[in-house]
């Protein structure tokens, strides 16, 4: 890639990844889920090599970067057929809340063990009553003493059983009716009064899906991340990196699939030329290919605005390149998988599991119709249906 678009530091460390993602692959993804396991040893080489941690402070063990930096940390893993999805929300999204709003206790404590990889945290917004409409999340937290109690449920929060702790979004009582004034607790995986149970998912992926239960969990004082007015801004100081990284998933899995397919493309002959030759085959790959790099420049610059401090202007962008990546990826899976023609549905070929796998991200963490009303009202000006 020129490196007018992005620095040679930036170039260099795009390599180092997709050389340790050469290492690992879709082989090793492979195994790990025959095994029933999770990515354990790619997660704590990437972590020692410092790129899980590459967006979080350096005077906490981080790398000093930005959402730059751990997106292209992610899209080269998820080029090379490994990606690792709890960078999505580890660093990402909880690293980013508790860098910017934690107390020096809190940083101490999480951001040297999530920069390292050695702690995990997993993220939960999500509720079965309220879905897309987060304003009408009712988990609520109560105030006892110094301590909080905090009841509710979530669903579909990804790799709970690795986390060390989940971040959860709340509200307090005297918030619970009007506009939604969001706080964050830090969650121990072993609270009482806190259940987990797997939701059954048609993913063949090692971070799995998790229905949350939570019943009265007693948690002390300094739990709370942040300010419990600060609302919005604090969270989505940890969403929009949220969707920033959910486009280098989406790219990087597109790019992955369309690696395959074009290699299948050149080699496979059934006539006279290898299949590639034929535009029909040639042209969707070719514009998949176009699709891609151009989700890429939209989480470049939503990943530039959102370092340089701009969350406003990160937020147009950063909704604009997830919506534009889950679209590029699902269109670049899908090609690839009918470019390998009846292999494209062999588990040896691997590529069918990815039909499933690349709709994540046009659902999640903020669907595509979700993102089109955001374009509407606020970037067009259109009034609202909801
Ligand atoms: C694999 C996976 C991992 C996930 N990981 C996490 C996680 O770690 N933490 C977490 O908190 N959550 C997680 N989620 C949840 C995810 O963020 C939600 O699924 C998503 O926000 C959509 O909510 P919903 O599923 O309730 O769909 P709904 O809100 O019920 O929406 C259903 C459909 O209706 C459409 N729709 C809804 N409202 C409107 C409207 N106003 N206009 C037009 N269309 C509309 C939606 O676009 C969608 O197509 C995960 C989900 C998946 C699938």
């Amino acid at each position: 890639m020129s490196t007018l678009i992005e620095s040679e530091e930036h170039t260099a460390l795009r390599a180092a990844v997709a050389a340790l993602g050469k290492r690992y692959g879709r082989d090793y993804v492979a195994r790990t889920l025959a095994e029933g396991r999770h990515p354990t040893e790619l997660w704590s080489e990437a972590g020692k090599l410092g790129y899980l941690g590459v967006n979080l402070p350096e005077e906490h063990g981080g790398g000093g970067g930005g959402i730059t930096e751990l997106s292209i940390v992610l899209e080269e893993l998820g080029a090379a057929g490994s990606p690792l999805l709890m960078l999505v929300v580890s660093p990402a999204i909880c690293g980013t809340v508790i860098s910017r709003f934690g107390t020096q206790e809190q940083k101490r404590t999480w951001l040297p063990g999530l920069a390292d990889g050695t702690r995990l945290m997993a993220f939960g917004i999500t509720e079965p009553d309220a879905g897309s409409n987060s304003h009408r999340i009712t988990t609520t937290a109560r105030k006892d003493g110094a301590d909080w109690l905090l009841t509710g449920r979530k669903v579909f929060v990804s790799g709970v059983d690795m986390a060390d702790a989940v971040l959860i979004v709340g509200r307090t009582e005297d918030a619970r009716t009007g506009r939604l004034k969001p706080c964050l607790f830090i969650v121990p995986r072993d609270a009482e009064g806190f259940q987990r149970h797997p939701i059954d998912m048609e993913l063949n992926a090692a971070e799995k899906q998790f229905e949350l239960v939570l019943d009265d969990v007693r948690l002390p004082a300094d739990a709370l991340v942040g300010d419990e007015d600060a609302g919005l801004l604090q969270l989505f100081a940890g969403l929009n990196p949220e969707r920033i990284m959910t486009a280098a998933f989406a790219i990087g899995m597109g790019r992955y699939a369309l690696a395959r397919a074009v290699e299948y493309a050149r080699e496979r002959t059934v006539w006279k030329a290898p299949i590639g030759a034929h535009q029909a085959i040639a042209h969707p790959l070719a514009q998949a290919h176009i699709d891609l790099e151009l989700a890429r420049l939209m989480m470049q610059k939503a990943a530039h605005l959102y370092d340089a401090g701009d969350d406003t202007g990160a937020g147009e962008a950063a909704n604009m390149a997830k919506y534009a990546a889950a679209e590029a990826c699902v269109k670049a899976v899908d090609q690839s998988v009918h470019t390998l023609g009846g292999n494209g549905l062999t588990r040896e070929f691997g590529l069918a599991s990815l039909i499933t796998a690349s709709r994540v991200s046009r659902i999640a963490p903020v669907s595509r119709e979700m993102i089109l009303n955001y374009v509407s009202h606020q970037s067009l000006g259109l009034p609202k249906s909801y």
